[in-house]
């Protein structure tokens, strides 16, 4: 039994890319305040947030077709789309700040240039991509976009998608150069090294067990430490950034804000080809729409990835159905994660969603020769003995009653789940994830420090010049962001020549 106590303003919970945002943000805002990490496992972003768990996509709008929806008139919302790019443009600032005052050295060591695209095929499809592009390529958010359903242009953009592909197949495609591919993994180990140098106490091989809130409003957190013995520590704010391990945290805090929530978890998987001749073809990254029946976060896309200093292919996610809350997590999450405040929510939720259970559990039985048919839609000579299978990270997908979906609805977003009294904050939920860790974390510190938001406000702006303004109404600003964000991060178009 160990005696470690400690007294702390703030703990995070997990060394993900979430807690790395808020405790670099808040490091920033108030640097003399003590903060401490417990993070269960070796090392930072080793969970949902490692490069090899997650698709790398900064997700900005630019290519996702499920963040645009056809209307029953047949024009397109494209408000969805606007909403995460304009939280992504947050990030890009934050990041650029952090390049520029020296806190990251090598931009490119996390964040390179990569031209995001849409690829429909069918003419239905086809009509569709050109109305969404007509809607979006007005908007300033995503000037530089380009539609062509012309086979010769698109064997210039994709020849890997083009080649032997049946001539009279009507497909089409759009094109922005401003995407990029952004390796979480490095961008979390990076952050919490610069947190570290900051005096922040990291504590690896440290699980949190419990926690209770004390007689003058703390919370104090009961963690197995590395030798499995138990010790005490005390904040006066906590932040639950236990990625898939967040729900089970935030029932043990008790809080009401916590009860009628539950969560379902959905797997990944990516193929992944290290075949340089394969990888030489293709140089993007490109979304196709989601199989009828498949849950949003399973659009196939065939993408470039950088990872240590390497180029590779990565396609899917093949989503599928594992109990599990993270990807080191227990057969037992899901069942433990039931209890009496939200089994009538989980009961409800089971019996709405029976066929997206099905869905998931037919990816789950697919083979790899399966896998690499739907490969082929994209890459028709798609050979298996150049991919291998990754397992990604896992997805718990918030489920709650909403007044529009009623009881047990499965929510596709993340939920930020405060106590009334700003002590705690706990983060659900997977979507878009971690491109808009910034917008996130803003939104917790709005939340949870309201009595400081008017002395940091300064600050705020001098790390993210956008702040509280919307970019698509302010164009010269937009255009300002753009251009100094591009060349702080290594992404103008010289960049993009070279990547
Ligand atoms: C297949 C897949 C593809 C994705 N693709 C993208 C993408 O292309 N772009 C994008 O922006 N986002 C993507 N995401 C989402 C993104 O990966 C997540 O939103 C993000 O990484 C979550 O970060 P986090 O810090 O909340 O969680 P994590 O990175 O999972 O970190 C949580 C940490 O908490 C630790 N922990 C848990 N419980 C405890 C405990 N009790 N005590 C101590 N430590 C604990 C865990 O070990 C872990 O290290 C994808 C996710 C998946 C699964």
């Amino acid at each position: 039994m160990s005696n470690r106590e400690t007294k702390t303003d703030v703990i995070l919970i997990g060394a993900g890319i979430m807690s790395a945002t808020l405790g670099t943000l808040l490091k920033e805002l108030a640097p003399e305040w003590k903060i401490t990490v417990f993070e269960k496992l070796e090392n930072a972003g080793e969970e949902s947030s490692n490069e090899w768990n997650n698709a790398g996509t900064g997700h900005a709008a630019l290519c996702e077709l499920n963040y645009t929806s056809e209307k029953s008139d047949g024009s397109i919302d494209i408000s969805k789309a606007i909403k995460i790019n304009e939280q992504f443009q947050l990030s890009m600032q934050f990041w650029s700040y952090l390049v520029n005052n020296k806190l990251i050295h090598k931009p490119q060591d996390f964040i390179m240039p990569l031209p995001h695209m849409s690829m429909v095929l069918g003419e239905e499809n086809v009509t569709f991509l050109k109305k969404r592009f007509e809607a979006m390529s007005n908007n300033p958010l995503f000037q530089g976009m380009e539609f062509s359903d012309d086979p010769a242009k698109l064997k210039e953009w994709i020849p890997l998608i083009m080649e032997d592909r049946p001539a009279n197949e009507p497909i089409a495609a759009t094109k922005i150069d401003s995407g990029t591919d952004v390796n979480f993994g490095a961008l979390t180990r990076i952050l919490f090294d610069h947190l570290k140098s900051k005096n922040v106490d990291i504590n690896y091989k440290h699980s949190v067990d419990n926690m209770k809130r004390t007689s003058d409003g703390s919370w104090e957190l009961k963690v197995r430490n590395d030798s499995g013995n138990i010790e005490h520590h005390t904040a006066k704010f906590v932040f639950v950034g236990g990625g898939g391990g967040s729900l089970h945290l935030l029932q043990k805090s008790g809080i009401p804000e916590g009860k009628h929530i539950g969560g379902f978890p959905v797997s990944g998987l990516f193929l992944v080809c290290n075949n340089p001749e394969v990888v030489e073809q293709h140089h993007a990254k490109v979304y196709g729409k989601a199989k009828v029946g498949a849950p949003p976060m399973s659009v196939p896309h065939l993408d470039t990835r950088f990872i240590d200093n390497k180029k590779s292919l990565l396609f899917g996610p093949f989503a599928g159905f594992s109990p599990k809350f993270l990807k080191t997590g227990s057969m037992l999450d899901l069942v433990t994660s039931v209890k009496p405040d939200n089994v009538v929510t989980m009961l409800a939720a089971g019996a709405k969603e029976m066929s997206l259970t099905k869905y998931l559990i037919q990816q789950v039985m697919l083979s790899k020769e399966k896998r690499i048919e739907e490969l082929r839609e994209f890459i028709p000579n798609a050979q298996l003995e150049d991919w291998d299978t990754v397992v990604a990270g896992q997805r718990v997908q918030v489920i709650k009653d909403t007044e529009a979906g009623g009881k047990g609805t499965l929510q596709f977003g993340t939920e930020v789940i405060t106590a009334s009294d700003g002590s705690i904050a706990a983060l659900l939920g997977a979507s878009p994830g971690a491109s808009t860790a910034v917008h996130v974390m803003l939104d917790v510190i709005n939340k949870c420090f309201p009595q400081h938001m008017k002395e940091w406000e300064p600050k705020i702006k001098e790390i993210i010049p956008s702040y509280g303004l919307s970019l698509m109404e302010n164009v010269e600003l937009l255009h300002e962001i753009h251009t100094s964000t591009a060349e702080t991060l290594g992404l103008s178009e010289k960049d993009l020549v070279n990547s």
